[in-house]
């Protein structure tokens, strides 16, 4: 039946054209060296579904490395290359990333570690694949131009919207899967097949994750929890713990779902201003709220993002000063020496007139900078010392009442300030 729904010839030329003539550089490439060339993994998936994806996965059987060296001189692009996984990339201009690999066997070492390499046929790459939907391949130099690879079901599992695992030890080899599996559900729209969504809470109620990577778990729940949640995030952690593989059981209910919502407002409102923010951090933070902090470990985040997962534990005493600190300036040193993700959990967990004063923080004091400096002060006979910043405090709450706008008028506020205080 596939054959005659999916002619793989046709549907490579619906591609884009550029990806299309990037595919028939490929084609010609591996003619020339002899090498066979399968498009893999999340592409085929998408292109089948008709969704956009400029990631390029490709499995090479043959010498990838002389293969890859060819290809970037033809593209006139640079590549990396890892002799000792035996993968390779070419970051195009135009924004494609093509990501070469030999046809891979791995040999879990332990649950969650990274694989070892050895080379191996097609099939066997593929079944080490997280699920039947990435694990189709298309043929594309010329002796297999448009031939589909579909030993496990993929193309079936696509059209009835299901993830189906490969085999029944997937999630414990490798318990990244299941995270990769709800990052799939919440960007495809499907669903789990029966078995396996039971091989998930299996895995997750009786997996053992202390010897698991926890970097690569961390990797995979910023991926996760990239992207806009909706409701359908509440259900699937209460189905699916994936907490657990950091040894965490948040609570998931309906309370939670309403400050993701609140968080989600926030983050819009970040993003429209452009701020840079690791939005992934923030519903990662939100999600775990309540859990002890002495729970949170390192997982090898940086200290800067272990500070904002941390945050949640100071926010009460932040909350009570904020109630204090009436005039600009204390709401200023206050908030001065927090990141934007941290006022943005600030926002997230204040109301009324607090939320107010951080909202006032961000959008205008925060922004207000004097156009003078400690110098400036010194060459009007200040002496160096505290006194320095105490005027220029003073300036700075004088600018924010009544708007000193140029150079000038800051100079003209300090000499009348430092004339007060050398009488
Ligand atoms: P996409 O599937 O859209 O490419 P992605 O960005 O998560 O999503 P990668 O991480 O680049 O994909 O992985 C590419 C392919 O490698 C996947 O489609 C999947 O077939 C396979 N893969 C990635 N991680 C795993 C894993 N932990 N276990 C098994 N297969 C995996």
């Amino acid at each position: 039946i596939k054959e005659e729904k999916y002619d793989f010839r046709r549907v490579l030329k619906r591609l884009p054209g550029e990806v299309y003539s990037l595919l028939n550089v490929i084609r010609r490439e591996a003619d020339k060296h002899d090498v066979r060339v399968y498009l893999v993994g999340g592409m085929v998936r998408d292109l089948i579904l008709g969704l956009e994806n400029n990631d390029l996965d490709f499995m090479v059987e043959g010498n990838i490395k002389y293969y890859l060296r060819a290809l970037s001189r033809t593209f006139e692009e640079n590549y990396t290359y890892n002799d000792k996984f035996k993968t390779g990339r070419i970051r195009l201009n135009s924004g494609y990333n093509l990501d070469f690999a030999v046809a891979r066997s791995e040999v879990y070492t332990s649950p969650g570690a990274l694989p070892e390499v050895e080379t191996g046929e097609i099939v066997e790459d593929l079944f080490r694949r997280d699920f039947t939907v990435n694990a189709l391949a298309i043929g594309v130099d010329s002796q297999n131009w448009g031939t589909l690879i579909d030993f496990f079901g993929g193309i079936h599992d696509i059209e009835h919207k299901k993830l189906r695992v490969l085999h029944r030890f997937s999630f414990l080899d490798d318990p990244t899967r299941i995270i990769r599996g709800l990052r799939l559900a919440l960007r495809l729209g499907f669903s789990f097949q029966d078995k396996t969504n039971l091989l998930m809470k299996e895995a997750l109620k009786f997996g053992n994750f202390k010897r698991i990577s926890k970097p690569r778990i961390i990797k995979e729940f910023s991926l996760l929890f990239s992207k806009k949640m909706d409701r359908r995030i509440t259900g699937l952690l209460k189905q699916f713990p994936i907490f657990h593989l950091l040894d965490l059981d948040p609570r998931v209910d309906e309370s939670k779902f309403s400050i993701i919502k609140r968080a989600e407002c926030i983050l819009d409102y970040f993003r429209q201003k452009n701020y840079n923010i690791k939005e992934w951090l923030i519903r990662m933070v939100v999600l775990l709220d309540g859990v002890e902090e002495k729970k949170l470990a390192n997982w090898g985040l940086n200290r800067g993002e272990r500070e904002i997962l941390t945050f949640p534990s100071v926010i009460d005493t932040i909350i009570d000063k904020l109630r204090t600190n009436s005039t600009p300036l204390k709401l200023k040193k206050l908030l001065e020496g927090f990141t934007l993700e941290q006022i943005l959990l600030l926002l997230i967990y204040t109301e009324g007139k607090e939320r107010k004063q951080v909202y006032k923080y961000i959008n205008y004091l925060s922004k207000v900078d004097l156009k003078i400096n400690g110098h400036d002060l010194i060459e009007l006979g200040l002496k160096p010392g505290p006194v320095i910043k105490e005027v220029l405090d003073k300036v700075w709450e004088a600018k924010v009442d009544n708007g000193l706008k140029t150079r000038e008028e800051e100079l003209r506020f300090a000499r009348k300030i430092i004339g007060d205080k050398l009488k």
